[in-house]
């Protein structure tokens, strides 16, 4: 479902991709390790094309996102993005700020969003919380519905980028529940985190990348335990 080839990027003099290949099969959790300054986010970044690559191919749900023909407004849709960061609307409650989501992006009357809205904080175990601003949520609540507002769009692909690390950790917990839960219901996901707890649970395949490249991939317990490479030994040591 998602199919990025020979990806690369440049900020200026800095080579950050260094032609990076990454296919995602349908239902498939992809889980991306690797050093700060690795090119995670850029990655992320480049298949929803918040950033644009400098060369390279990227097809998201039959999507050519690189073509100047597509409308990248409506390729989006079908990506969902979570970050670090939830930004929430502070002024909105948690349903304004779903439902704000579904009116203009996805073009749903005011009925019709609020219905939806209100199953998407149901399914992150938020609908108590709905007419709460965000200062009155918990940061985990505030994640939830950051991930209720992209999953009410129906994505086809979920990204997450350190959904978990602004967090206490206590908190860390009902994210990684919901993100479960997701998982469970068959969502398509490229998870970039230091959960590894999470990875080895729920992962299909860990991705490691250092310096803007893959350098390994493979199923959890072949990457945790038994790394081919150096540098992903030296890393998985690192942060054990
Ligand atoms: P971290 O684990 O710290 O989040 P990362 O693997 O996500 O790291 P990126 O954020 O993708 O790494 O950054 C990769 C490299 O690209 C870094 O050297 C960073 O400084 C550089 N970079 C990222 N965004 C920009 C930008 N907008 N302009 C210039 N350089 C950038
Ligand atoms: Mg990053």
């Amino acid at each position: 479902i998602v199919a990025a080839h020979g990806i690369h990027k440049h900020f200026g003099q800095v080579h950050v991709l260094k032609g990076v290949d990454l296919d995602v099969a349908e239902r498939e959790l992809v889980f991306v390790i690797g050093p700060s300054g690795s090119g995670k986010s850029t990655l992320l970044r480049c298949l929803n094309r918040l950033e644009e690559p400098s060369s390279g191919s990227i097809t998201v749900a039959g999507i050519d996102m690189l073509s100047p023909k597509t409308d990248i407004n409506h390729a989006r849709q079908h990506i969902g993005m979570v970050f670090q960061s939830f930004n929430l609307y502070p002024h909105m409650t948690a349903l304004g700020n779903v439902m704000l989501a579904l009116r203009k992006v996805a073009g749903k009357s005011r009925a019709e969003a609020e219905t939806i809205a209100r199953a998407a904080l149901e399914r992150v175990g938020l609908a108590e919380r709905a007419h709460h601003r965000p200062a009155e949520l918990s940061g985990g609540q505030q994640q939830r519905v950051a991930i209720a507002r992209a999953i009410a769009l129906e994505p086809r692909v979920m990204l997450f980028d350190e959904p978990t690390s602004a967090l206490d950790p206590e908190l860390v917990g009902s994210v990684l529940a919901v993100m479960r839960s997701l998982r469970e219901s068959g969502m398509t996901m490229i998870v970039v985190s230091h959960e590894m707890g999470f990875a080895r649970a729920a992962a299909d395949r860990v991705v490691f990348m250092d310096h803007g490249l893959i350098v390994e991939q493979g199923p959890p317990a072949q990457i945790f335990e038994n790394p081919a490479h150096e540098r992903t030994r030296a890393f998985i040591g690192q942060i054990r």
